[in-house]
């Protein structure tokens, strides 16, 4: 006699999807590509976060990395815009509806290069928007050159050696007003999940910068963004966890070892330190210790500064909250006497 047996019963979020739900199409990119892992990263987060992924704009622009929003939520909504131009993109999608949860994925030349200018201007805006960095110091779609954020003295695999002083995106964006800056490495699965977490709970511009080597042009001997360089010479400036507003928080650690950072939705960000004292509130000190290490050769990941208390870019404007398709014409044309009022005074 046969008995059926019972399939065990799917996994599901908090929100009743599977995490097959939050993955896209297979990667196109080199086997062992650090964009890979952060790809991973997002999916687990948004999944694990039980965020609805039609509720969720992704953009990029041109590069390896900015091939990556393929390969997670294929639920969501996409944009692949020109060559460093996706902060304008996201501001037009986000300002036309802030009911969206806006993540751009670039790179080091999408971002430090072609797209400097526009990457300045997304930061003074606290847009409210999670912006990854996939960050290798080199172009990888056009086989390997020097990136602006390669480190001096960096050496190709063919021995040139780079002479020129790297933008360092996470101190760009402590200048320019981003309020949440970190830095991450693609090979840090637990550091990197608590920063996006946090992200995902932050209401402004959230700056990652995910040092993600290039196996195919960057992972040699000489280069300062390889897996072997960032492994001996990573430095946590804290160990990091994240606990969602809808889960118990009263656990474990000592007091005294730990700042809580309450971010927007009630969930918690929970910085244990590591053998240094860094406030990540102060943003002069976030300055200091990249200069610090910048000049040690040091790669200081975690999270360097958050601000909780800025009012966002749609606050500044006094957006509607509704998305502006769906706005009636009284809201979205001033009325005949406003039209009359300013002509009087033309007069
Ligand atoms: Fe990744 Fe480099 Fe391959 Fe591009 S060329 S997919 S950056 S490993």
């Amino acid at each position: 006699m046969s008995s059926a047996v019972t399939p065990p019963p799917k996994k599901v979020n908090r929100i009743g999807l599977e995490v097959v739900n939050y993955k896209g199409s297979k990667t196109t990119l080199c086997a062992g590509c650090g964009h890979n892992a952060v790809t991973e990263r997002i999916v687990e987060c948004f999944y694990e976060l039980g965020v609805q992924p039609w509720s969720v704009a992704k953009l990029s622009g041109i590069g390896c990395s900015s091939k990556s929003p393929a390969y997670f939520l294929g639920l969501s909504h996409g944009f692949n815009g020109v060559h460093g131009r996706m902060p304008s993109i996201a501001t037009g999608a986000l300002l036309g509806n802030r009911t969206m949860l806006g993540i751009g994925v670039t790179g080091d030349g999408d971002t430090a290069s072609i797209g400097i200018g526009q990457f300045m201007h997304l930061l003074r805006r606290n847009l409210p928007f999670i912006y990854v960095i996939e960050n290798n110091g080199v172009y990888g779609l056009t086989k390997g050159q020097f990136s602006a954020t390669a480190d001096l003295g960096s050496k190709l695999k063919t021995g040139v050696i780079n002479e020129l002083p790297p933008f360092d995106c996470c101190a760009l964006a402590l200048q320019w007003g981003a309020t949440f800056v970190a830095r991450s490495f693609s090979g840090d699965k637990k550091q990197l999940q608590a920063i996006l977490k946090a992200a995902i709970t932050h209401k402004g511009l959230s700056v990652i910068d995910v040092i993600s080597p290039c196996t195919t042009f960057n992972d040699h001997e000489g280069s300062t963004k390889s897996y072997s360089y960032v492994k001996d010479h990573e430095e946590p400036l804290h160990e990091l966890d994240f606990v969602p507003f809808y889960e118990d928080i009263s656990t474990e650690i000592a007091e005294g070892e730990l700042k809580e950072v309450a971010m927007h939705d009630g969930s918690k960000l929970r910085i244990r330190k590591l053998g240094r004292d860094f406030d990540p509130t102060n943003k002069f000190q976030a300055l200091e210790a990249l200069d610090k290490a910048n000049t040690s050769g040091e790669v200081l990941t975690g999270v360097l500064y958050v601000d909780t208390s800025k009012p966002t870019f749609m606050d500044m404007l006094s957006m509607d909250d509704a998305p502006l398709a769906t706005l009636p014409e009284s809201k979205t044309r001033p009325p005949k006497e406003a039209l009359d009022q300013a002509m009087e005074e033309l007069r």
